[in-house]
């Protein structure tokens, strides 16, 4: 007797196993369509500009000219990450509202250690210490990661000018725009806050 090829046992789940392939693919390429068709969730960065929550906190920004190193954001930092050193002690002049008294001589923070909880910034009785929009230090070396924003105040400016901004601020707009108000020395603004909701 010749056996039937169709119903034989090699050929048990043999059209079982296409159709099982086969509507796998299906099911994957309906995923696919269904996010192709999706609203984008992500951006190009850095082409096009992120926004931030009103009280995102960044690199720092730090105006040496108002601090009296007395050592308020130091104690809070629970990493112990803020390097303060002054010649003498300083104060605030009633009269002219100036800082005046010893010379600044360090004010670092230590980005392979600081958190970005923001602690530091409450007990400044000088309102000299703030959470900036810079979100990326990238770097080549550890060194680098610890910044000296007492150095970068003399040559005016409050936070450091990342690589990857100095990098793009030639062929994209809104990061040269962004390098110049660095370069200005001044703070950051509310300009690329999430629109409310
Ligand atoms: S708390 Fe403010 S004034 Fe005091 S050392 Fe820190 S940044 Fe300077
Ligand atoms: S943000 Fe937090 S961890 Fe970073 S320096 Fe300030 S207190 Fe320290």
């Amino acid at each position: 007797m010749i056996a039937d090829a169709t119903t034989s046992p090699k050929h048990d789940g043999y059209f079982a196993n296409i159709w099982k392939t086969v509507n796998s693919i299906r099911i994957g390429l309906q995923i696919t369509l269904k996010y192709y068709c999706s609203p984008v969730v992500t951006i190009k960065y850095p082409f096009e500009k992120i926004s931030f929550a009103p009280r995102y906190r960044g690199i720092h920004e730090y105006e040496a000219d108002k601090c009296i190193a007395c050592d308020q954001c130091a104690k809070a930092c629970p990493v112990d990450c803020i390097y303060i050193d002054k010649s003498a002690p300083r104060k605030v002049d009633k009269k002219t509202g100036e800082v005046v008294g010893g010379e600044l001589l360090r004010y670092a923070i230590d980005y392979q250690k600081c958190m970005f909880c923001g602690l530091c910034t409450e007990p400044c009785p000088t309102d000299c210490i703030h959470m900036g929009k810079n979100h990326d230090m990238s770097s080549y070396s550890r060194d680098d990661m610890i910044v000296e924003f007492a150095e970068l105040a003399k040559q005016g400016l409050k936070t450091p000018i990342p690589r990857w901004m100095t990098r793009n601020a030639k062929k994209i707009e809104w990061v040269a725009k962004e390098k110049e108000r660095v370069e200005r020395g001044e703070l950051a603004t509310t300009e690329a806050d999430l629109t409310a909701v």
